[in-house]
């Protein structure tokens, strides 16, 4: 084992109203950074680009049902009429290996995971420029009905009554701008006191260890 192999591990929530490129920024983060993205279980349909197990894990409500009854979630939750749940075994395994971990969950996910691990949540925020242009991405992203994509816009002012709850709001404008600013979160966050704190001792220890120079 190494020194940085004492680190522990750090999940990261990323939430917005739909729409606003909480997706695009964090498969982003995932490309760059050796992080773990937790896959959610729901019982939404597959969008036509979307990857069984890589997306999601899309399962019927029955499976779903069984699921919160084996207390298989860490968390789940009812968003825009289907169902969406946290593996509670994805979680435990990046805090046993020391992975961060990266959760793309609405504030009820966010909440309960900032409940059960407070020392390792950080809760970031994604914000539209405007709400026009909340609109814009979701038709052109052309990926829900259009009853889907009203229910979605109706649950935008919802959702962002929540951002009081977040650790860090990014707006996101400019995709590249945005992204540097979520990219120094993440850095920043793995830089804490308490996240290095094990390693910080440890070096301590060894540095407490070591024979005293002899004085000429
Ligand atoms: P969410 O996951 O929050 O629902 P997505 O990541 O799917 O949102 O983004 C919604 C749409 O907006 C996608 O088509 C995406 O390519 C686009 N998009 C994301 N960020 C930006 C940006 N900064 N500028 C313009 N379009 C963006
Ligand atoms: P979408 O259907 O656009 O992929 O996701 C809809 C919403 O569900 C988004 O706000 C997304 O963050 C949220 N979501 C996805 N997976 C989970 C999950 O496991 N738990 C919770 N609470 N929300 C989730």
């Amino acid at each position: 084992m190494t020194l940085s192999d004492r680190s522990c591990g750090l999940l990261l929530v990323i939430s917005s109203p739909s729409g606003a490129g909480k997706t695009t920024l964090a498969r982003r983060l995932a490309g760059e950074f050796a992080l773990r993205f937790s896959v959610s279980y729901t019982t939404r349909e597959a969008r036509k680009d979307e990857v069984q197990g890589k997306d999601y894990h899309f399962v019927s409500r029955s499976r779903f049902a069984q699921m919160v009854e084996g207390r298989e979630f860490a968390e789940w939750a009812v968003v825009h009429g289907n169902q969406y749940g946290t593996s509670i075994a994805t979680v435990n395994t990046s805090l046993a290996d020391g992975v961060d971990c990266l959760f793309d969950v609405d504030y009820q996910g966010g909440r309960q995971l900032r409940r059960l691990w407070p020392a390792q949540t950080v809760l970031c925020f994604i914000l539209p420029p405007s709400m026009e242009e909340l609109e814009r991405r979701l038709r052109q992203r052309a990926t829900d009905a259009s009853d889907a994509i009203e229910r979605r816009l109706a649950m935008a002012h919802e959702e962002l009554t929540h951002y009081g709850e977040y650790d860090y709001l990014v707006v996101n404008d400019n995709l590249d701008q945005s992204y540097a600013k979520l990219r120094a979160i993440y850095v920043a966050a793995g830089c804490t006191r308490v996240r290095n704190d094990a390693l910080a001792q440890a070096l301590l220890r060894e540095a407490g260890s070591r024979t005293p120079l002899q004085k000429p």
